[in-house]
This record gives C-alpha cells, structure tokens and sequence, in this order.
C-alpha cells in the first residue's frame, strides 16, 4: 500500500473542498482500497445561508459518482445540523432517511447524498474518508476476524459489529464510537464492510487511511497470508465456444432475458476455480456488503451445463418470492459461474456490468484465498445477504434505472468493420446495448473503441482458421452470438467480361461469396443457442436485382450471395434463426469514394457532385448510417416475423421499382 500523495498537486488544490476532491481521487486511483463507486468521503465547511447566517454544511459523496473522477460538482451539501438530529432518532426507515438526506441540502441540483451520509456526520472530524480496503476485509472476514483488528490496531480504532449500511448502521457507529473513541482514535473498522478513517486535514486523514491499510496488509504479510502460489498447471481449455453459449442460452432462460457471459481464463481465475475446495470456499457469501450488490456467484464444479441450468433455476426461485413481494424487476441471478476448465464466466445484462463483475470478483477471490491461508474464510451470514440484495435503497436504484436498450445482453458481429457501413453498423448496434465484435482484415479494427463492450479482431473473412479463431474469442468474450451482420465485400475496378482475368474473379468470389458461405456455416451453431433467435443481415447490392455493365465479377458474387441467403431462410427458419438481405446503392461515405473518385464520376455522367449523389427517385443522399440503421432494425422486434426479404436501400432507383 503506497500513498499516491503529492505536496505540490494539493498546494494546487485551492480549498477544503479541492483537497477533498484530490484525496479522494488518490484513494479511488487505488483498486485495492476502492472499486466501482465504493468507498465514500467527507469534509464538513461552514458556509453563509441566504440570511446571512452561518451554518455547518457537510460535503458528502453523491450516489453515482466514483471517488477516482469525482469533481466538485459530486460532493451533496447537506446541513450538518439536520444529520445529527436524525442521527438520535429511535428509527428511521432507508426511504424516509434518503428523503431527508435529499430535502436538506443547500443545492438543489447536487446529487443524491450517499447513504452513509448520516455516519460520516456523527464523526467528530473534518474529513472523513471510508474504503472497503482489501486487506481489512480479509482480516475481518477469516476466523477470529475481530480479535485479529484489534490485535493489528489495538486502541487506535472503534470496532463495530456488522450492520447493513444505512440507518441502524449510523447510529450503532454512533454508539460504538461514544464507548471506545478516545484522542488516540484515528480511525473505525466496520467488520465484514470495511474501515474510516478521519483527520483535521485531507492530508492528515488519506495518510492514515494508508497507514491502516498497510498495517493489515503487513499483519498478512507476517502470517504468511499475502503472496498467494497459483498452481501453474491450471491451463485453459480451448474451443470452449458452444459450451459457453449453451451455457449462455440456458442461464438467459432461466432469468428471462439475454445475457453476456464472459470467461475468464486467467491463472488466477483457473487456479481458484480449480482448488479441491472451491465449493466450500466460494459459496459462502461475498465479501462485502458492497459486494454482494453487484456479484451473486454460483460457483458449481465440473463441465455439466445442464447442471448449471439446474442449480440455476434453483437460486432464481428461491429468490423469486421475495422479488414478487416487492413487486420489483429484480435480477435475482447469480453472476458468477466458476468452472475447473472454463474458469470463471462472470455474468451482466451488458458487457459493463459483466466486466464490473469480473473485476470485483478478482479481488473477492484474492479475499477469500488469503483469508482461507490466513485460518479460514468466514463470509456474512446468509440472512445478511439476503438483506442486502432486497435492501430497499437497492431497490430504488434498479427502478431507476429504467428500461434496458433493444439488444441489451445480446451479442453482433461485423465483417468490415473498420469503416464505412461496417463501422456505421458498429454504431447502431452498441447504441442500441449490443455487445459487438468487429471484424476487419484492416489492424486498426483493434482500437478502433476502446470499451467494455466492444472487441475488435484483425481477421481476414477469406481465412477459414481466422474465421473460427474469431467466433471462439466472440463466445469468450461475451458468451456466444446472436446477431451477424455479413458487410465485408470488394468492389474492383469496372472491366468487361472479354477482358476480365480468372484471378480476379476469384478473388472478387472468394471474399463477397465463399467468405460469407464459410461463416455463416461455423455461426450456424451460435445462432441456434441465441437466446432471443438468431438474426443474419446481409449487406447485398443494387447489382443484385439491377447489375451494371463492367461490374460482372461483383454483381455475380452478390447476387450468388443472395440466393446463398434465401437459401439459409429456408434451412434455419426451424433453428429461429432469420436472414434479411438489404440492397444498398451509391452510398458515398465510404472508404473506396475518395474526392477524387467522386468528382471524376460525377463528371462522367455530366452532373455536379452534389447532383451525382442525389441521382436516385427520391433526390436524396443515402449514408452508411442510413444503411446501418436499417441493418440493425432487422435485427429488432419490428423484423420479428420477416425472413428472406430483401429490402433496397438507395433512394429509389427506376431499375429496382
Ligand atoms: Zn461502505
């Protein structure tokens, strides 16, 4: 545990609440200390009312915000005054304490304060700063947890008891801090959650943060709790591809809706998957409150997908009641399927959230390993847990969050991905909460976003092993593949049949036909395990109804193509797998029309640029997003009962009408 301050970078920091914001980015810049909006701190500042009087505001982490980017902005003011009343309340339920965190601030567009707000009041401290520290909670969480923190801290910290967060939690803090704090009380442990610390200065309170932390991290050290051997002969199995989507596919089931399944089959991960008491260790609870929010596990040994199903279903309907008596959407599935040869699949409603998962996972793993060496790992009570997945203020926060997107938990492919209507199809489909994996024989493909959700694969389409290289890293990345959308395709220079050499047919048929042929064959199998039906687009030509002269090798390739899909309509119409075909034309925005091309064009058939564009039915321009749009509607619900159309895209053109 190293401290990240800087003398000079806190001189810059203006105020007391500039220095809050930068040590309270320090702390969120270290994963083993905070992770994905935990943690939360505090100053507390006098500021003047609208009548002119003093009064004590306490600036407190906004629900929403994490600590590493907070700014300013996110910190809730809330009267300090009001706080500590509620604080002597008898009762008060997490709805009524939210409402009257939210009614007392002094800034009606602050967010809403988070819901420790009340126990960062009744601390006697200017700044306040709260971790779910790694190495605390590995502490706290093995056998003989509390009298190992008091041993590690003796009277410098005010243990209490666990509590779920809210309420009964402040004012249990409260009572615990009035029996044992004293002037050499530097900070508070809170077992199985996490650790305060606190200081008249931002520095004075980050720097005893650290120093505890360091302090349970070298009480670990010395019981030989901390470097952690990964058996070296957890390797990966390969190809695991169909298994993970027929995993996919009965784990959506089960909860009603699609989701991504991402594996991880990392030495860490396999080595703690493969452990001989993995089922013992890891179905005990999660490590922290803040945890068990985020990452339901369901760890199961051996390669039985239908055992999985099965346990599965099991989890879900013990959940279910409960979920009805709230009346609530909750997702009551596990996240975390451990596997001894597939690791560990963490499960999302999106690739976010299943990354998330992973990394929080990571560090449980870490928790549990060490705590295990440490003389036992000892997680909450279930009933605990429970608590805090059906924990009203949780409650809110999901209804909150609203309708999910079109294709969330779903999972695209694009060939040709890199630009043009590839790209545009890249677009349209994550804007509509798919998981996309682009393909492009162009490297940039790989960095073409940088997010959770989309991988890009450098891949040429006319390599059989590279094509299946690809879908095997889609099924690990997200759990299998629902969508496919077939755009990659060449379109060489015009040349007659007299003159048009057999290389170059070829070549043209190998990419826009045998490519296509040879994936839609090896995703044949993915699509038939999508949860919501599989949907293939594919990206035809005006050739195809409308060929032009000098266009032989293309307009045959595509219309080869089109019959290629009408083809599969009729064979996978009984796997509920769809195929659409749309016939884009003169869509200009694309990597082949240069300016040059264009104006060289436009002049040959004596029309302006703008004229050339525009030389269709309806006088109008086609993009690729117009293109890209349409592909990723035929994905959706408005194409649920089309297979084997073909729809042109093009303005209109005479030849097609
Ligand atoms: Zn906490």
């Amino acid at each position: 545990m190293d401290s990240l301050f800087n003398d000079s970078e806190i001189s810059a920091c203006g105020d007391e609440l500039g220095r809050r914001v930068y040590t309270s980015r320090l702390l969120g810049r270290d994963k083993t200390l905070v992770l994905h909006g935990g943690g939360n701190t505090s100053v507390k500042m006098r500021a003047r009312n609208a009548f002119g009087e003093e009064e004590e505001i306490l600036y407190v982490k906004g629900s929403g915000w994490d600590l590493e980017k907070i700014e300013e902005g996110g910190f809730a003011p809330v009267r300090l005054e009001h706080l500590k009343r509620l604080a002597q309340l008898s009762a008060l339920s997490d709805p009524a304490m939210v409402n009257e965190l939210v009614t007392n601030m002094t800034r009606a567009s602050a967010p809403t304060p988070s819901v420790e707000a009340i126990l960062h009041a009744i601390l006697p401290y200017k700044y306040v700063d709260h971790t779910h520290a790694d190495a605390v909670v590995t502490v706290t969480n093995s056998v003989g947890g509390e009298a190992r923190i008091r041993e590690i801290y003796g009277d410098s910290v005010v243990v209490v008891p666990y509590v779920m967060p809210g309420f009964d939690l402040a004012r249990l803090c409260a009572e615990m801090f009035s029996q044992q704090a004293g002037p050499q009380t530097i900070g508070m442990v809170l077992l199985n959650h996490g650790i305060f610390s606190f200081g008249e200065t931002a520095q004075e309170s980050y720097a005893r943060m650290i120093d505890l932390v360091r302090r349970a991290e070298d009480y670990l050290k010395r019981n030989q709790a901390w470097d952690i051997a990964c058996n070296g002969d957890a390797q990966a199995v390969a190809n695991a591809g169909l298994d993970l989507a027929r995993l996919r596919k009965d784990i959506s089931a089960v909860a009603g809706f699609p989701l991504i399944v991402a594996r991880h089959a990392d030495t860490q991960s396999m080595a703690f998957a493969r452990r001989h008491d993995v089922a013992t260790i890891a179905q005990q609870g999660p490590a922290t409150p803040d945890h068990v929010i985020r990452t339901k596990r369901l760890p199961m040994l051996g390669r039985d997908v239908q055992a999985y199903a099965e346990a599965y279903r099991a989890h879900f309907a013990a959940h279910e009641p409960l979920a009805r008596e709230r009346k609530t959407m909750l997702d009551a599935a596990p996240r975390v399927v451990l596997d001894a040869e597939l690791g560990l699949c963490a499960v999302g409603r999106s690739a976010k959230d299943a990354a998330i998962v992973a990394e929080i996972y990571a560090h449980t793993m870490e928790i549990i390993v060490r705590a295990t060496a440490l003389g036992g790992y000892r997680a909450l009570p279930a009933q605990d847990i429970f608590d805090v997945e059906y924990w009203d203020l949780e409650q809110a926060k999901l209804k909150k969050a609203g309708k999910p997107a079109a294709f969330a938990g779903e999972v695209a492919l694009v060939t040709g991905a890199a630009s043009g209507i590839g790209k545009a199809s890249v677009d349209a489909l994550l804007a509509r909460g798919a998981a996309v994996v682009g393909i492009d024989l162009n490297p940039a493909i790989v960095s073409l976003y940088k997010r959770p959700d989309f991988l890009g694969i450098e891949c040429d389409v006319a390599d059989e092993e590279q094509i299946r290289n690809a879908l095997a890293r889609t099924a690990a990345a997200f759990g299998g593949l629902d969508m496919l959308v077939l755009n990659a395709g060449i379109f060489p220079g015009g040349c007659r049949i007299d003159a048009l050499k057999t290389d170059e047919w070829r070549k043209v048929m190998r990419v826009n036909l045998d490519a296509n042929f040879v994936l839609m064959r090896e995703a044949h199998a993915f699509l038939k395990l999508a949860p919501r039906g599989g949907r293939v687009v594919i990206i035809g030509s005006k050739n195809v109804p409308a060929p032009g002269p000098g266009a032989a090798a293309y307009s045959a390739s595509k219309a080869a193509l089109n019959q290629l899909a009408r083809v599969a309509a009729l064979e996978w119409g009984g796997d509920n797998i769809r195929i659409n075909s749309l016939h884009p034309n003169a869509v200009f925005d694309t990597g082949i029309w240069t300016d040059e091309v264009l104006a060289s064009r436009a002049k040959h058939y004596g029309l302006s640029v703008d004229a050339y564009k525009k030389n269709n039915i309806l006088r109008t321009e086609v993009t690729s997003r117009d293109v890209a749009e349409l592909a990723a509607e035929m994905c959706g619900s408005l194409f649920a009962k089309t297979t084997g159309a073909q729809v042109p895209v093009d303005g209109g053109n005479d030849r097609v009408i």
